[in-house]
Parts: C-alpha cells; structure tokens; sequence
C-alpha cells in the first residue's frame, strides 16, 4: 500500500486534474490519495478571511469567486451530464458552509484559529471532493475524506501541530481501514486535523505534505510518493543557478536540514512520522511520471565530493543579545526561550558565545521579538540588536563535518568572491552547515559554492 500526495501545483486546471487520474489509474500498488488545495487557493482564502473581518460587503464576491473556481473547475473535468450536475450541487451545498462561516466572522469581527483553521480547510475539501469524483468517472471507486472526520487527531498548537500518531492509528483502525479493506481509493484532505476535543487546526503552510507522512505512517504504507510539478530536490535554486542538478538520493536527516531553511520543495516535519517506520518518500513531478525524481530514505549516501545541495533563505533575521557575562549566567537561554515562546516566536537556531547569543528567527517576527528582549529584566544583557540585513546560506550533504577540507573549500570559495561571512553554525548536525552573509551578497555565495563543488570539482 502506498501513500500518493498531490500538491497545489498539480491541481492546477483541468489538464493537471487529469494527469493526475492518469498517474492514479495506472498504479501499480493499493493506494490513498492525499490532497492540497488546488492551486493558490489557501493564499486567496487567507486574504479572504481577513477582508470579511474588515467588512461583511467582502463575503459575497469572495463566496462568489470561491464557489465558481471550484464549479468551472469540476465542470471541465467531469464530462458525464449527471455526474457533474450530482457535484455542483454537492460543491454548493459545500460553499453554503462556508459562507456561513464567514457570515459568522463578519458580525462578531473575531477571528479565533479554530475558526481561521475551519475556513481555511475548505479548500481541502472541495479539491478532495473534486478528484475523487473524477476518479469515480473513469471507474475508480473513491471516496472523499475529510481528515478530522476520520480522526486526524493532533496537539492544540494552531498552525503547527503535532499528529498524535497512536491515537491516528486507533482511529483510522475503524474510519480508514474498512474503507482501504473494500479496496476503494480515498482522496483525504491534507494540511489540518483536529485535537481530541475537536478544535480544528493546521500544519502550517505546505503542511499536507506532513499529512501524507502521518497517514502513510498510521497505515504503515510501503512508500510515500509526494507528486509535484518539478523533478525533486535541486544541488540549487534552479531559478539562481541554471546549472543546478537533480539530487538523486537524499537522507531523512539531509531532507529536513534542506527544507528547514532553504529548499521550500516539501514540509520540514515530513520526515518525522516516516523516518520512524523507515518509510521511503519519493518525490515524483507529475509532467515526468516516468522519472525517478529524489528518494528520500534512510540510507546514508555519501558523495565523493560530498555536497548535495547549498541553499539560502532571505527571511531570516538575527537578534543578538550582548553582554559580558551571557555566557556563564546559568538559564538566561532558557529565560530568553521562554519569553520568545511566550510570543509564539520559534528560534530557528542559536549561536552563542561568551559575551553574545544569536538567535535566528522568522523576518517577520523580528521586530516583535527585539521588543519582547528588550523588556526583558535581565542583568546581564547589555544592549539587544536587530540584524534584518543578513541572509542564511545552508550547505547540505552527508561527510560534511566528517571530510578533512570540505568546510574549508565552501569558505574559501566564499572569500574568493569577497563575500564576508558574518556568523557560523557547524557541528550541530552531522550533514549540514550554515552561515550568515550580507542579504545582498547571498546569490554571490550560493552561485560559488555551487560553482566550486558542482563544476570544478566535477571536471577535476
Ligand atoms: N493548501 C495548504 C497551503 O497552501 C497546504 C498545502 O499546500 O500543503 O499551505
Ligand atoms: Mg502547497
């Protein structure tokens, strides 16, 4: 059994939508399909939850475009009269829900996560609705689930929750697994569940990755396929670099450092739930179904030069706190932790010396989180700064920290361009490294690092 998920970029338009049955049709495997909303979708209800707060005049030309996305969308893939008459009528009956939602957001102006969660959720549902339809009409019995229905259970941390794995495995024991028994294919809704009290949530953006991960391990899947619309995982951002490669093989451990900070290809944490079970992931692109594209598994591949991938991330910012004795004050990391969490602010990562902490966080939290430090009473800061100028660039690639000189040729290709580098991580992770540079020196020190582990030492 196998676990297939179809993200945004397949659920594009029509054409797309039939790739997709195709691809589903010839499996080889008994399978369950996990599905993102189709295309820019959750970016338009955001916008659109927030416009409805503001005013309720915003709910009709919202429910408007929402429904007709949806309705031009199933009209073009459904050709059977009946058939598509049955699902614009169940599309409605869906919209209907929604708007109701809505209505509610409008007149008491209060916008809980919950609420936000059960909006957002909505274009889930209606892209599983419409693909299992789809796959019904070229004769492939299917169901469309949602996922808090059949007992996606998590934590009760809005946009980034944590799947309760036992409680899942328990719940689909009854929910999911008659279903799979009568070897019907569900489509299941990605990106949210909700907790055991039944407070619907999300897994941050990009999350139906995660929930492909988390069903694929609740149903012990033998594969993971994550379906896009590019070939995998690149040596670099294929945008900067035209010369970027595909990676064939990549480590769970190398996946996750590649998409924490840099590569946005697939969610940080799903190789949390397959790792576990060594569950392999494959990613597939839909317009080259025959292609291998990038495994992900447990094995770990070490390439004779090492580097598989040098990535960067423009959004992060660095606040340093500074004061002679940080570096012996026994718990001012945990203090700093605390009131940091206490604003929802997640550190990235901290590099500390004795007389300086750098902690690395999201751009857009920055100036929340330099305020939160300030008022911090703690004697032995000195001054807090805000460093928004600064970008990460993150090298990944099993042997990294264990190979005499691989450090030292990503820093000398560096310098050799005049890059200055302005802080480093190495030695935390076994496969990954990173370091700040100037934000407008970063495509300079990601294109020589490429150039120097991706050219030359090829052609040596
Ligand atoms: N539709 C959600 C998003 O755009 C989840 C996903 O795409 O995986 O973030
Ligand atoms: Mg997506």
């Amino acid at each position: 059994m196998k676990v297939m998920k179809f993200g945004g970029g397949c659920l594009k338009n029509p054409e797309n939508f039939k790739r997709v049955v195709e691809v589903i049709k010839t499996r080889s495997d008994q399978s369950l399909v996990v599905v993102s909303a189709i295309y820019g979708m959750t970016d338009k209800i955001i916008r659109g939850i927030h416009e409805v707060r503001d005013s309720e005049i915003n709910i009709e030309p919202f429910i408007d475009s929402f429904f007709y996305e949806h309705l031009n969308l199933a009209q073009r893939v459904i050709i059977n009269n009946d058939n598509r008459s049955r699902l614009s009528r169940e599309i409605e009956m869906k919209v209907e829900k929604l708007k109701k939602l809505l209505t509610g957001i409008a007149y008491t102006q209060e916008l809980t996560d919950t609420l936000e969660a059960m909006v957002v959720s909505y274009g889930e549902r209606l892209s599983a609705l419409i693909l299992s339809r789809a796959l019904a009409e070229n004769g492939i019995d299917s169901v469309d689930l949602v996922a808090d229905e059949i007992g996606l259970i998590t934590d009760n941390v809005s946009r980034n929750a944590t799947a309760l794995l036992p409680v899942i495995r328990a719940n689909f024991d009854h929910t999911l697994m008659p279903i799979i028994k009568e070897n019907q294919v569900p489509v299941i809704t990605g990106y949210f569940g909700c907790t055991s009290e039944g407070k619907m949530t999300t897994f941050g953006r990009n999350g139906s990755d995660y929930s492909a991960a988390v069903i694929a391990n609740a149903v012990n899947a033998k594969a993971l396929e994550l379906w896009k619309d590019v070939d995998g995982f690149m040596s670099a951002d294929p945008a900067l670099i035209r010369k970027s490669v595909k990676i064939d093989c990549l480590s769970y451990k190398e996946s996750a450092e590649l998409s924490y900070f840099g590569a946005k290809l697939i969610h940080p944490r799903t190789m949390e739930p397959v790792s576990k079970k060594k569950i392999p992931i494959y990613i597939r692109n839909l317009f080259r179904p025959n292609d291998r594209g990038t495994v992900i598994n447990s094995g770990r591949y070490e390439k004779s030069s090492v580097l598989k991938s040098v990535t960067a991330n423009r959004q992060i910012a660095v606040l340093r706190i500074q004061g002679a004795g940080v570096g012996i004050k026994p718990g001012i990391i945990a203090r700093v932790g605390g009131t940091l969490s206490h604003y929802h602010i997640n550190i990235y990562s901290i590099i500390t010396s004795q007389t300086c902490i750098n902690l690395l966080i999201d751009k857009h939290e920055a100036c929340r989180g330099f305020e939160a430090l300030n008022h911090m009473r703690e004697g032995a800061i000195e001054k807090v700064e805000l460093h928004d100028e600064l970008a990460l660039v993150a090298v990944v690639g099993e042997g990294l920290l264990k190979q005499k000189g691989v450090a030292a040729d990503v820093f000398s290709a560096v310098s050799r361009v005049k890059v200055n580098i302005e802080m480093i991580s190495a030695g935390a992770s076994e496969v990954a490294a990173y370091f700040m540079v100037h934000k407008d020196d970063v495509d300079k020190a990601v294109t020589a690092i490429h150039d120097e582990f991706f050219e030359k030492k090829m052609i040596k």
